[in-house]
Order: structure tokens, then sequence, then C-alpha cells
């Protein structure tokens, strides 16, 4: 399709699909039902109209309204799609799997027929999959074995307001990709390009700041879909509350003991406080006076299993008030029914790097204040299905000072891995056309960092090891201590170790009621190096009941050792993944240092240099590439130990700055760096 003159698409832009008004009181009785009951279905014929005519379409509409469940199913069923895939990534794992559940329930097939899912560590699709939702990360990674994409013949990209950095490479791509299948003669150089089937791009969104994604695409067309927004009354607190989770339990009891009947959503920032809120809410649950209606707690984080996700979308018991502790993820990847009171703590966690105090071109967790457009949204879901409240656990002059929207993450998180993942494209993240640019701090920082890993020479060019280092599905720096682990004789353990870092679910729990018995439980695995190797310890004894009693005693010494089953289950998994490509790339997984554990601290050095720092006089440590005073995080099994250099996994901002994740290594281990002793990457 040729490009439209922008006047006349701009004139054009705006076309409504209106929703029909149904009445509340009649109930869906079928999923189909239900489908037809969405806002989006009565704009069906109209949207697939205009996304076959037009190469982008931009799709705006209100959280709830059908977009991200509906437009696959509709571009599959008019044919659009030809004989090629439809993709629709979305930026959270848990969103990914779960709406590919509900799609492959609507055409009643089972997931990873018709419809799958691809999200890190977990695929399920085959040869019938049409329709597939994915991370955007997911997507990103098939760039490296497809640089056309040309197994999909359309991508949705969902959630676009999200703005995650890989969303924006994505969109960055696809828009080279699309100029090279739909019009071959424009693409020099890229012959075979023209024999692919042709791309249709659909950007999907919430928020309304479609003119961005609109301009960058040669100002493409608009749609709204109208919803159905009940009114919201916002409340705010008259005082700030620091302690959001103990407000937040206030909160909901008021509405519990003096409101009429309906689910209420609280909105926390991240796993630890979600657990700690949901703990309180049963004990104080239990002291209730018996006729109380009762409450059900259902947790919604990304480490959750898929079994309890499912929860969240069944209806209460009767006399039953369904109490929904959720991430961000509730705000507008997923619909919860149900719900008319909202409690929004006003947190959030953002990944963040700080170049100037970490040192290194990694991210690190923040909690912090959320936007406006978060702050609406939120409020926003109590009014999906009638009028609903919401209590701001902040005062309304802080809603007032927060900023509009988020700033991209292209703008604020590290590009180290993206960086890499370019490279192996043959594409320099200077040079490419981006909605928003990069800054060259951050992107200084992502190229020293690589160097340091040897996935770049002098020169910033992509190395062998930078290639093979791309090729696993993890950071770059735990991906160069697996590739180290080759040299070093000792990939069973590096294996094992990076499997439980990478899993989503903590490996110990930190449980309060039964500290001393749990500190007790974790001694017997201590290993005298610190973190790494006692998690080594933990998955060979998980390993051993497992082999020699079973599923049932490995489920119940789990529970006497504090240790978490699931974690240790996820990275079992993970570990089949990595072993995978271990096997692609002729890396020997059964390679064991056996007892002399040395070399998995060496290979882990490789990985981890930048995250090296020494004893200081005072008993605190110094980045060895950094200019931060670091302490260790209590968790730690070092933390009350003072040994001459560590590494760590990760740090961790509170009171203090922490290094979590923490080994105690011998100098020589970070003076034999290569790139550090200048005998060359
Ligand atoms: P949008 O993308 O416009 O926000 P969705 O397509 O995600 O809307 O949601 C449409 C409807 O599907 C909502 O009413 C939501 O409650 C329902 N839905 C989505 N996922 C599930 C699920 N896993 N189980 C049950 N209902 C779901
Ligand atoms: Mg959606």
């Amino acid at each position: 399709m040729s490009p439209r003159p922008g006047l006349e698409a701009r004139k054009k832009a705006r076309v409504s699909i209106s929703a029909k008004n149904t009445p509340k009181s009649v109930q869906p009785n079928s999923m189909q039902d239900q489908r037809n009951e969405l806002p989006i279905a009565s704009g069906k014929e109209a949207l697939v109209e205009e996304i076959r005519r037009n190469d982008v379409t931009i799709l705006i509409g209100e959280t709830g309204s059908g977009k991200t469940t509906q437009v696959p199913q509709y571009l599959l069923e008019s044919g659009i799609a030809g004989s090629g895939m439809i993709a629709v990534t979305q930026p959270r794992k848990v969103a990914a799997t779960s709406l590919a559940a509900r799609v492959a329930a609507e055409q009643d097939v089972s997931v990873g027929d018709l419809v799958g899912y691809s999200v890190r560590f977990n695929e399920a699709s085959s040869a019938k999959t049409r329709i597939k939702y994915a991370t955007d990360g997911m997507l990103v990674r098939e760039l490296l074995g497809d640089p056309m994409l040309s197994r999909y013949s359309v991508v949705i990209i969902d959630e676009a307001h999200e703005r995650t950095l890989r969303t924006d490479l994505l969109i960055t791509n696809l828009k080279t990709i699309q100029k090279a299948r739909n019009s071959p003669k424009d693409a020099k150089g890229k012959g075979s390009a023209s024999q692919l089937n042709p791309l249709k791009i659909v950007v999907m969104s919430a928020t309304l700041d479609a003119e961005k994604f609109s301009r960058f695409y040669d100002n493409a067309k608009i749609l709204y879909v109208k919803g159905r927004q009940h009114p919201v009354a916002v409340y705010h607190t008259a005082v700030s509350q620091p302690d959001y989770v103990d407000a937040a339990l206030r909160t909901f009891f008021q509405i519990h003991t003096d409101q009429p009947p309906g689910d209420v959503l609280i909105f926390l920032p991240g796993q630890e406080d979600i657990e700690s809120l949901d703990k309180s809410i049963k004990l104080y649950a239990d002291r209730l006076p018996r006729d109380n209606p009762g409450i059900t707690v259902c947790p919604m984080y990304a480490a959750l299993p898929a079994s309890q996700q499912a929860e969240i979308f069944s209806p209460a018991t009767p006399n039953t008030r369904k109490c929904i502790l959720a991430t961000n993820i509730a705000e507008t990847s997923i619909t919860i029914p149900g719900i008319k009171y909202v409690i929004d703590t006003g947190k959030c966690k953002e990944k963040r790097y700080v170049a100037r105090e970490t040192g290194t071109g990694f991210d690190t967790l923040l909690t912090r204040d959320i936007t406006k457009s978060s702050a609406m949204q939120r409020a926003g879901r109590a009014g999906r299905e009638g009028s609903g409240f919401c209590f701001r656990l902040y005062t309304e002059e802080s809603f007032h000072a927060m900023p509009d929207t988020a700033e991209p993450e292209i703008r604020r998180c590290s590009l180290t891995s993206s960086l890499l993942q370019l490279k192996c494209l043959g594409q320099d993240l200077e040079d490419l056309d981006f909605m928003d640019k990069p800054d060259q701090e951050a992107i200084g920082a992502a190229l020293k960092s690589l160097y340091l890993l040897g996935a770049l020479d002098s020169k910033k060019c992509l190395t062998e090891l930078g290639r093979d280092m791309a090729a696993f599905p993890l950071e770059p720096n735990l991906a160069r201590a697996v590739v180290a682990s080759r040299e070093f004789g000792c990939t069973s353990e590096v294996l094992d170790i990076i499997s439980v870092l990478s899993a989503t679910s903590k490996l110990f729990y930190d449980s309060t009621d039964e500290r001393d018995a749990a500190q007790e439980a974790r001694r017997k695995f201590r290993h005298i190096s610190g973190d790494h190797l006692t998690i080594l310890n933990v998955v060979r004894a998980f390993r051993e009941i497992w082999a020699s009693e079973g599923k049932a005693a490995r489920r119940d010494w789990c529970r006497k050792q504090f240790v978490n089953d699931r974690c240790l289950l996820e990275a079992q998994n993970i570990r089949n993944q990595l072993q995978e490509v271990c096997a692609r790339m002729g890396i020997d997984r059964r390679t064991s240092c056996g007892e002399n554990e040395q070399p998995v601290l060496k290979s882990l050095v490789r990985g981890l240099v930048q995250h090296a720092a020494f004893l200081q006089p005072d008993g605190s440590y110094k980045q060895l590439m950094g200019p931060s005073i670091v302490k260790i995080h209590p968790s730690s099994s070092l933390c009350d130990k003072k040994v001459p250099v560590i590494i760590y996994d990760e740090l961790v901002y509170t009171s203090h700055i922490y290094a979590r994740g923490v080994s105690a290594v011998p100098r020589s281990f970070v003076a034999e760096v290569p790139v550090l002793n200048h005998k060359g990457a």
C-alpha cells in the first residue's frame, strides 16, 4: 500500500466504534454470549475492514473493552492473516499466559493448539498455532532467528502505552520489516523479502496517547472503541500514609464492615507487600464476628502459579467478599470482573538503572510513586460493571504532584541486553529510528558492560563470545557465567545456580512466625563462600530427596527446610531450557567440578565482574567499578562476615545500598578476568 498523504489520513483518522447499550441485568450465560456483549463486538465489521485497508492501525479502547482477547480472533476469522500467524505481544508473562488460556477457551481448543503462548522459559505452541500471545521480549528474541518475522502476517503490539524497552525495539524493527515486506522495491538489498507475505501492524493501548504512535508510523489511522465506564467516586487521605500496607488493611476492613457487597481490588507495588497484606487480612478476618460475610483473598503478581491465577476470575462464593491483591498487572493488562472498590497505595515497582551509583549497565527495582495516568487507570477498575469507589491512600496534593505518564523504559533502563541482541542483528542503537532515543550515557554504560563481559571487542564489534551469550535467554552477565563454565569445567553446577537465580519465586521462605526454625534449617545448607554455593547445596539436597524418596517426600522435605518447592520446580524447568541451548552450542551440560567448587566461583566472577566490591576498613564494601559503598544484605549468609572481596547478584536500595546474593571470592579470580589484565577479551 502506498503511503497516504498526511492531511487526508488525519482528517479521516477518528472512527468511533460505539458500543451496544446492553442492560446490566442481562446476564450472559455462555462464553460466546460474553464475547458478544463486549464493547468491541458491535464494531467488529468496521474494525476488521479498517485493518484490512491499512498497513498500520492504532486501536485505543478502555481496559476490558475486548481488544486483547477479541481482535486476534476477529482477524483470524476474517481471513486477513492468510496462512500466516498472528502475534500479540504483552509486556508481562502472566498476562500472556492467562490471555492465551482465555482465548483458547473461547475457541474451545486447548492452549498450544490453535491458540498458544511464548514467554521466557515457557512455550505452548505447535504447528497448528495461529494466534500466539508472546511477551515483547520473546518476539525480539524471535527476530534473532527470523529477522523478517516471516511466520507472522499480523503483529499486534498490545499495551503499547507501557513503552517497555522491548516494545519500543519491536515498534522500531517492525517499521523496517514492514517496508521490506510490503513494498520490496523500496528495500534495497533485501531481495528475499519480496517473496514474503505482507505484514500488518496493529498497535493497541488503553490510554489516549495515540498520536505519537500514529506519527511514528507515517500518520497511521487511529480507531477508538467506546467503553462503558461508570462513575467512580474517588477519595484521598487527609495526610500521607507512609505505612501503606497498614493503611490498606484498615481501609479494606472499613469497606468490608460498612459497605454493601462488591469485590475489592488493592494495588500494591510487589510480591512482598502482597504476601504480608494477605497474611494480615486473613489474621483479622478470623477475629470478625460470625455474622460478617466471609473474605476470599486472591493474590495476583508475576510469580504466582497459573493454578492460583485462575482463581481471580472465578466468582466469589455467595455471601463472601473477594479481595484481590495485585501489582500494576491489574491496571490495564488483566480485567477482573466484579470489582466495585479499589484501594490504591499509589506505589509501584520500577526498573531503573542508575549508572552513576551502580557503576554498571544493569537494572535495579525501585519502589516509587505512580503516575497520574496509572492512578486514573486504577480508579477506573472500580467502574466497569456499575458505579464504584476508589480510595487513594495518598493526599490530593500528592496526586497533583504526580507526573502525567511514566518515562519510556528506553530512557531509564539498562540497554545492555538489548544492545547485545541488536549487535547480533547487525544493528547499532545509535543509528535506529526510535520513538524516543536512548541517551548517550546509557548507551555508553551498556557498551562498557558488554566490553567487560567480552561480548564486544575494543572496536565495539560483536565477538564470538558475545554471539554465544546472546543465544541464552538470560541477562548477559548470567549468560557469561554459563559460557565461562565450559572453560572451567563446571557447567552442571553453574546451570543449577543460574536456574534458581532466574526463577520468579524466591528460594527461601522468610517465615516471620517461625524465624528461628527457618534460620536453623537454613544453616544446614550454608556454604562458607556464601549465597551462590548455598543455593547449589539446596539444589543438590532437593534432587537427592526427589530421586530417592519421590514426589510426596520432596514436598514434605521442602516444607520442613523452609525452602520453596515452587522455586525449585521452576528452576528445574529453566534448567531444561538452558540445557537445550547448551546442547545447540556444543556445551556439555554434564561437565561437573565435583566437590571442588572453585571453578564455579571463577565462572560467576566472569559474569559478575562489574558486581565485585572490596572490603573497607570500616567493614563496608567499595565497588570495584563504581563509586558506591555497599553493605551485605541481612538475608545473605555472609551478612555478619568480613571477607576481602565479594561479588553480588544485585543491589537493593533501602536505608543503605545493600548487595544481595553475595559470595566471597579470592582476589586473584577478579584479577584474572581477561579485560582487567589486558590480555585481551
Ligand atoms: P482489553 O484488552 O480491551 O482490556 P480484554 O480482551 O483483555 O480487554 O478483556 C475482555 C474481557 O475478557 C474482560 O471482560 C475480561 O474480564 C475477560 N477475560 C480476560 N481474560 C480472562 C480470563 N483469563 N478469564 C476470564 N475472563 C477473562
Ligand atoms: Mg488488553
